[in-house]
């Protein structure tokens, strides 16, 4: 309870910090240890990595799904590939979105209880102030979702990078079957 109270008032205080232009924590570490443990415990079926379009290379000869979005063809031009191939493996789904809109739908539609997201800050301050935060997860589209998130370190919308070591780490850290 008293977590659940600290949780709660954190990403309250973030979001008032934010209007009045104050130094804020980072909180998406806050919330990725508030959500862990529950999230390590998910079925991995159940769990989507969905990376953003912009991770992918300028001569990506992927097909784009209006349902699945971006099809990679695992083709190694970038990063996206291997991470599929390894989410695969272990059972996780897996999704290259083109945007946030595309991302809500996906969630409800293939029913997915967690996400591996990656997102660059401008999308990440975005979404803390547009979505429900709550303590059973993020609210999206009708229903709750653990996240575990991870920031862009390089991005300009061109070239963009992300430490695909973490999101390897994330998905071996989980436990559920
Ligand atoms: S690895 Fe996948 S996403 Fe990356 S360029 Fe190749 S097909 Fe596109």
């Amino acid at each position: 309870m008293l977590n659940k109270l600290k949780f709660l008032g954190n990403i309250y205080t973030y979001k008032l910090r934010s209007m009045l232009g104050l130094k804020r924590p980072n909180i998406m570490a806050t919330i990725n240890d508030y959500y862990r443990d529950d999230f390590q415990k998910l079925r991995k079926e159940d769990i989507a990595v969905i990376l953003p379009h912009c991770l992918i290379d300028d001569k990506c000869p992927a097909k784009f799904s209006k349902s699945d979005g971006v099809l990679c063809s695992k083709c190694k031009l970038c990063g996206c590939g291997k991470v599929f191939e390894s989410a695969e493996k272990k059972g996780y789904q897996f999704y290259i979105t083109p945007s946030v809109g595309f991302t809500k739908r996906l969630v409800q539609r293939k029913n997915i209880k967690g996400v591996i997201g990656i997102a660059c800050d401008y999308e990440i301050e975005k979404g803390i102030h547009s979505e429900k935060i709550t303590d059973l997860g993020v609210r999206i589209n009708g229903t709750r979702v653990k996240t575990q998130g991870i920031r862009l370190h390089v991005y300009d919308c061109i070239k963009n990078s992300v430490d695909w070591d973490k999101i390897e780490e994330i998905m071996r850290l989980s436990t559920g079957h």
